[in-house]
């Protein structure tokens, strides 16, 4: 029996006509050298952010319910289109809305979570000879409401799909041609991996790096091989896969003790909270009314200090800044605090590897990097295989180049 390959195609490989007959001669080629093909697509070019820009013109608090049934004929447009564009190149295609792919959500619109896969319908498809073409982003709720996934959920779709069909990888096509050892805007020596883990990908994706980071988790989750590669070219891609194997660079090998990227994001604020009293309740009493504000806190550092009093800073989006002071500055003069204090024009620079795990040397290393070009550290932070920089804005790209050639990545 032929194998399942899941394939996604992003919005920018499908804006307009003749990008919608070059896809479909991508998955007719597929098709033809023997495999069978699912195809999960996102809508065409900008069509999300023009529908939901034509939502907000009309109401500017648009029903969630109503928006997100708005949203998913995005998907419903190139989805159809691309089965047309199969069946007039000679092939059976089958397009599917998420609903009709048999994809259950959680009720929550916007931000629905796939909670199953009833794979009857794609594997009837498969079955009667078509490439099947699901709708990306989208699914249906119990009690039939069609929900979306959130932006970027399209590969969230894909990974889902190939899991549940169990098929043999996952590929995402994409206007670039794979995740590299930097954004290569910022380093011009950057280099595209050949393969990444999982776990690296995790934290590459989260910070900045173009894959939904859901997509990733549930990869992870089910042991999809993933392929991201470009739909532009025939290039090699990155394969994010789990490590382990001698014969590759993420396996057991030496090359494992390694950075294998560095990640850039900007367009961050810090705020402070000066010298507030030290007590139990305190990160809650900040922090509820900042979700409740839908406020999205990035990085948290407190110490409590030697004496009865604390400093307690936290990021945010540079764009929630203004309301997040708004929430947290009465809130310290309530507690008795010195003051709160918040800017804005920093950015995020990491470097990422499973390397690193219980090998010291690291963090000493970016820190040097970063000092030898005068760059200031605003705030530091880790996880077992990151370390975090806060630094200003207007100096990200040394950042990034300074590291990128300590930790010889190019
Ligand atoms: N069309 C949706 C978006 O632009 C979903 C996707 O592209 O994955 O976010
Ligand atoms: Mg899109």
């Amino acid at each position: 029996m032929a194998g399942i390959v899941v394939q996604k195609y992003g919005g920018s490989s499908l804006a307009g006509a003749d990008a919608i007959r070059r896809v479909a001669s991508r998955i007719a080629a597929r098709r033809r050298a023997g495999d069978d093909v699912v195809a999960v697509v996102s809508a065409m070019g900008d069509a999300t952010d023009e529908l939901a820009a034509l939502a907000l013109s009309i109401n500017e608090r648009p029903d969630r319910r109503e928006l997100d049934v708005l949203l998913s004929t995005g998907e419903l447009v190139s989805c159809t289109l691309v089965a047309m564009a199969l069946d007039a190149l000679g092939e059976r295609a089958r397009s599917l809305a998420g609903w009709q792919a048999g994809i259950h959500t959680t009720a929550r619109y916007g931000r629905a979570q796939i909670s199953s896969i009833d794979v009857s319908p794609i594997r009837a498809g498969l079955r009667d000879g078509n490439a099947v073409i699901v709708a990306g982003f989208q699914g249906v709720a119990p009690g039939r409401d069609v929900t979306t996934l959130g932006r970027g959920g399209s590969d969230t779709t894909a990974v889902a799909v190939a899991a549940a069909l169990g098929a043999g990888r996952c590929e995402i096509y994409t206007d670039v041609d794979g995740i590299y050892t930097a954004d290569p805007r910022l380093v011009p020596g950057a280099r595209r991996l050949g393969e990444i883990g999982f776990e690296e990908m995790l934290e590459m994706a989260s910070l900045g790096a173009k894959m939904q980071p859901r997509a990733i988790e549930l990869a992870m989750a089910y042991g999809v091989p993933t392929y991201v590669a470009s739909s532009f070219a025939d290039a090699p891609g990155t394969l994010i896969h789990e490590g382990g194997d001698m014969t590759t660079e993420t396996g057991v090998g030496e090359l494992r003790k390694r950075v294998r990227g560095i990640v850039t994001d900007g367009g961050f604020a810090k705020i402070t909270l000066l010298g507030v009293p030290d007590r139990p309740g305190l990160a809650a009493r900040v922090f509820e009314p900042l979700s409740a504000a839908d406020i999205s806190v990035d990085e948290i550092v407190m110490n409590a200090g030697p004496d009865a009093f604390t400093d307690f800073t936290f990021t945010v989006r540079a764009a929630d800044l203004g309301a997040a002071l708004e929430v947290v500055r009465p809130l310290t003069e309530e507690m008795g605090g010195r003051g709160t204090v918040g800017a804005g024009g920093l950015a995020k620079v990491s470097v990422v590897g499973t390397g690193m795990r219980d090998e010291p040397g690291y963090a000493s290393r970016m820190f040097g990097a970063l000092a030898g070009r005068g760059i200031n550290i605003e705030l530091i932070t880790t996880s077992e295989i990151r370390i975090t920089c806060i630094v200003s804005e207007d100096r990200l790209g040394d950042s990034a180049r300074a590291l990128h050639e300590v930790f010889e990545l190019g």
